[in-house]
């Protein structure tokens, strides 16, 4: 069975990776696939956030990544995806997913969702913590990959020069 792990990555977590992870022990092939969200003011562009999740891929040979702009559903059928797999942290989390995970049955009766609980050490972590802790220069070696981390460093050194700059 082929799984598309859908999201916005903004930015890819160890959280996300851990899904991912834990997800190619189940299938065939993960496709996590960065989903362009209207609704959402994202601090990476799209392209970045795929190259961000290929270069922290890279030892799993059965994950593909790619970007959409539509429904997950019709991106899963496109590619012959039965299942979209999700993760779980907390309680909060569960509403939201179930919901969208009935809404998405009732679009393509075919694609199941599979949700799978987070490790507990991850449970607590969002790109949100992540980006707010980075724009205060906290540390996040521990929260994100190597290279998001380094992305994030850049991102933030080069607004504070132009902050410097323009005052
Ligand atoms: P979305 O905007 O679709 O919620 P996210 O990138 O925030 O995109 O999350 C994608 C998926 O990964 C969601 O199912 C979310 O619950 C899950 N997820 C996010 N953070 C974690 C984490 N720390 N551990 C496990 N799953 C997570």
């Amino acid at each position: 069975m082929i799984a598309i792990y859908p999201g916005s990555f903004d930015p890819i977590t160890l959280g996300h990776l851990d899904i991912i992870e834990r997800g190619v022990l189940l299938f065939e092939k993960v496709i996590v696939t960065v989903m362009y969200n209207p609704s959402k003011k994202p601090l990476f562009p799209v392209e970045k956030r795929v190259e961000q999740i290929k270069e922290c891929t890279q030892h799993l040979s059965k994950v593909e990544v790619d970007s959409y702009t539509g429904l997950t559903v019709d991106y899963a059928k496109l590619h012959n995806a039965q299942v979209l797999l999700r993760g779980l942290r907390v309680l909060s989390d569960f509403e939201k997913e179930l919901q969208m995970a009935h809404t998405n049955k009732t679009l393509a009766k075919e694609v199941q969702t599979v949700f799978l609980a987070t490790s507990k050490e991850y449970s607590f972590l969002s790109s949100s913590t992540v980006k707010e802790i980075a724009r205060f220069g906290g540390s996040i070696s521990h929260l994100v990959p190597e290279n998001v981390a380094q992305d994030l460093r850049d991102h933030h050194s080069r607004n504070m020069t132009k902050v410097i700059h323009s005052s």
